[in-house]
């Protein structure tokens, strides 16, 4: 029996896994990690759109950047330039000229200096294999005897004994232990432009990032649990931004699943004498280092 069972395997259990002192093991609904609902993320981390968690998420930003280091992974730490009013330094068009040469905004930006990029595909690669998951095995059941769990029953059939479990399963925990989330869904557009682009880019609702190869494009959030693609969305996205900056016309998109808890708290608490439950935060990714932490810090206790 593994000292620590993770449900999950999306950034949040692998993280679990990571800092983890001890023996877990991680089962995971998907069969591969290219289907990992959080590899549709921008990975972004713009500390104010963390509204009162903004310090949780630049400690998060040093928590990646160090990940990033020692796995040899691109990163940046770079600023936002944003049309919202995130922040009170407003920038000129010559500023704004020499920031970007390629960007044509002509509306009011602001600059935001403390933010986060991460190959975030490439993160989670590395971190699931250095953890131990089972593919495949979606959790079915959880069999609670004295407020303890004792067992998980998964869709084969089989049941696991369970010393701690934590249970990282996004919006599917709902299946699992009855809590109030709302899916959000959204669309993470993967393109490329030869063009540099050195920050994050936050116009008109859509956020726009530049990686190691590959344009990641996203700004879509819609009350909706189905993996199914809106084409509109996709055109609005690509029409939107292609008016500022040059991009390619070749896309490859996919979906994922912001699972939000009612009052946009996150959620990170013990359900049983044995037992966590961890998710609810709409910038999971930029949480998910301090909600790994606090799920240990309580699961350590018991
Ligand atoms: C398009 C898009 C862009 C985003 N951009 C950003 C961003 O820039 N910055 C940011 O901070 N956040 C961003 N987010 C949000 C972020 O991606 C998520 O909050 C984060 O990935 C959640 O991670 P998680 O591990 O908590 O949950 P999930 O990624 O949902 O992982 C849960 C895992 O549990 C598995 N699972 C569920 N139920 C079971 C079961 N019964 N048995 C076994 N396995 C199960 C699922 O298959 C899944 O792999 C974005 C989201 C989307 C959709």
């Amino acid at each position: 029996m593994a000292d620590l069972t993770i449900i999950g395997s999306g950034i949040t259990g692998l993280l679990i896994s990571k800092l983890f002192n001890g023996e877990s093991e991680i089962y995971e609904d998907v069969r591969g990690i290219e289907k990992l609902n959080s590899n549709a993320s921008l990975w972004t981390i713009i500390p104010p759109l963390c509204g009162k968690y903004k310090q949780i998420c630049e400690n998060s930003i040093n928590f990646y950047e160090e990940m990033g280091n020692k796995y040899n992974i691109f990163h940046k730490r770079v600023y936002t330039l944003t049309d919202k009013e995130l922040s009170n330094n407003v920038i000129s068009e010559d500023e704004l000229a020499n920031l970007e040469p390629n960007l044509r905004i002509n509306s009011t930006l602001r600059k935001i200096e403390n933010s986060f990029f991460i190959e975030g595909e490439e993160l989670i690669k590395k971190l699931a294999l250095e953890s131990n998951i089972k593919f495949g095995k979606k959790v079915v059941a959880i069999d609670v005897k004295n407020d303890e769990i004792k067992y998980i029953k998964l869709s084969s059939g089989e049941k696991i004994a369970i010393k701690r479990l934590i249970i990282a399963g996004g919006y599917g925990i709902k299946e699992l232990y009855p809590i109030d989330l709302i899916p959000y869904k959204g669309h993470l557009v993967i393109t490329k432009s030869p063009y540099s682009l050195t920050g994050i880019i936050h116009y008109k609702g859509k956020i726009m990032v530049k990686g190691e190869n590959n344009l990641y494009i996203n700004g879509d959030s819609i009350n909706d649990s189905s993996l199914s693609f809106d084409y509109e969305i996709i055109k609005d996205h690509i029409y939107t931004l292609s008016q500022i900056f040059p991009l390619d016309i070749d896309l490859k998109i996919r979906v994922g699943i912001r699972s939000v808890s009612s009052d946009g708290e996150p959620i990170v608490k013990k359900i049983y004498k044995n037992a966590v439950i961890v998710t609810g935060f709409r910038f999971g990714f930029a949480l998910a280092p301090y909600l790994a932490k606090e799920a240990l810090r309580i699961i350590e206790e018991m």
